[in-house]
């Protein structure tokens, strides 16, 4: 299912290319987050013209709202959101932990409340992959635990103990026809825990592994090191994939590191506020200065907004709330996370990715403000 064309000769970053039920994807890739069923502001047509290779959803808020019996009288969630190509469902487990009000950690998975409306719920290993079953994604992930940052090493220990536990579980539940299920390393920013957490991991034998507990609220170096703990121990041939990461220069650098899936909320999160991701870093569009600014969003972007659309008005609909603005910053942050991993694919085929990423690097200054609201949902139990 997993194709590994090419690795690079002066970094670690690896061409592949996953073939799914519902398409095939070259990697590295970035995967727009619809935790709702929706990417946010955007609609699918506009997802697969931009380049959209595979979509997220979420466990825990499809089961809450609109709940499986919908999504299973619709025929799946593909079907559901009109959405034809792959889709990756999050196992809920990062949502239990950080959004929900924990009620009891139980042996078999977690009794919690609703964050919406308090209804007492259960989720565990069984009920996430019946769940996922349900939703008929491409790619199921375990239901794992993932503790904040700010856990202690005994209890990243449990977690990571619980974690093992519940990917067995996961393990034997039947899955949806050509349904791919990927293991979570957790251990926080311990490399002890980090090595036998994937080893035990791979010998389960998952169809990819991700890196967990990432963007938890952690600073960067941490969150590098995570990643650098975990990949020597996953095996060369399986897709890798570090959850809900990162900024643009992040995700080069993970890259770098051997990463080859990523999602993040960010591009479509800050378009809210009217803040627009460039290779140079991140714009404010709101600001003042583009008062009377009658150039695009980014010179050179090729999206529908930088087309069409100058950063002039684009600040007057941000600022008197028509709905276009923010779907327009969307279209751009999206298209230009996008067309980044596609010059990352293309340099990487070149043999060229260690300059690419000397460059980009060199000139995306990150934004402090940004960073912090990466791991907003643990720390905030922010809307996604
Ligand atoms: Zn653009």
């Amino acid at each position: 299912m997993f194709e590994l064309l090419k690795i690079d000769a002066h970094t670690q970053a690896r061409l592949g290319r996953l073939t799914t039920k519902h398409g095939v994807i070259d990697t590295p890739v970035f995967m727009p987050v619809g935790t709702q069923g929706s990417v946010k502001a955007l609609d699918p047509r506009e997802l697969v013209e931009m380049g959209t290779q595979i979509i997220l959803g979420n466990t825990y808020h499809l089961y809450i709202r609109p709940g499986l019996e919908i999504i299973a009288q619709a025929g799946g969630l593909h079907k559901f959101i009109t959405w034809p190509g792959p889709i990756l469902t999050d196992s809920g487990g990062f949502q239990v932990f950080s959004l929900a009000k924990i009620r009891k950690i139980k042996a078999h998975g977690v009794e919690f409340r609703s964050h919406l409306d308090g209804t007492l719920l259960f989720l565990g290993p069984k009920e996430a992959m019946e769940i996922q079953r349900t939703l008929g994604s491409d790619i199921a992930m375990v239901f794992d635990d993932c503790p904040p940052h700010t856990a202690t090493a005994k209890d990243v220990r449990a977690a990571v103990e619980r974690t093992l536990r519940w990917a067995k579980e996961c393990r034997e539940q039947p899955r949806a026809n050509g349904q791919m299920v990927f293991g979570i390393v957790q251990g926080g920013s311990h490399a002890a825990l980090r090595e036998e957490c994937a080893k035990a991991l791979v010998q389960m034998k998952f169809d990819g592994y991700a890196i967990g507990g990432v963007s938890v609220g952690e600073p960067e170096p941490e969150m590098m090191k995570a990643v650098e703990y975990t990949t020597p121990f996953l095996p060369e041939d399986q897709p890798r994939y570090a959850m809900g990461l990162g900024t643009p220069a992040q995700m080069v650098e993970l890259v770098a590191r051997g990463v080859d899936m990523f999602d993040c909320v960010l591009p479509t999160r800050v378009a809210r506020n009217g803040t627009a991701f460039t290779r140079k870093g991140t714009v404010s569009i709101k600001a003042g200065f583009n008062k009377a600014d009658f150039r695009p969003i980014e010179e050179g972007c090729e999206c529908y907004a930088c087309r069409n659309f100058t950063r002039a008005y684009l600040r007057h609909l941000l600022n008197v709330e028509e709905i276009l603005g923010l779907r327009m910053v969307s279209v751009h942050n999206s298209h230009m996370y996008l067309k980044v991993m596609e010059d990352i694919r293309t340099h990487i085929a070149a043999g060229t990715f260690a300059e690419f990423r000397k460059e980009f690097i060199a000139s995306y200054v990150p934004t402090q403000r940004v960073l912090s609201m990466r791991g907003q949902t643990m720390v905030r139990g922010a809307d996604e």
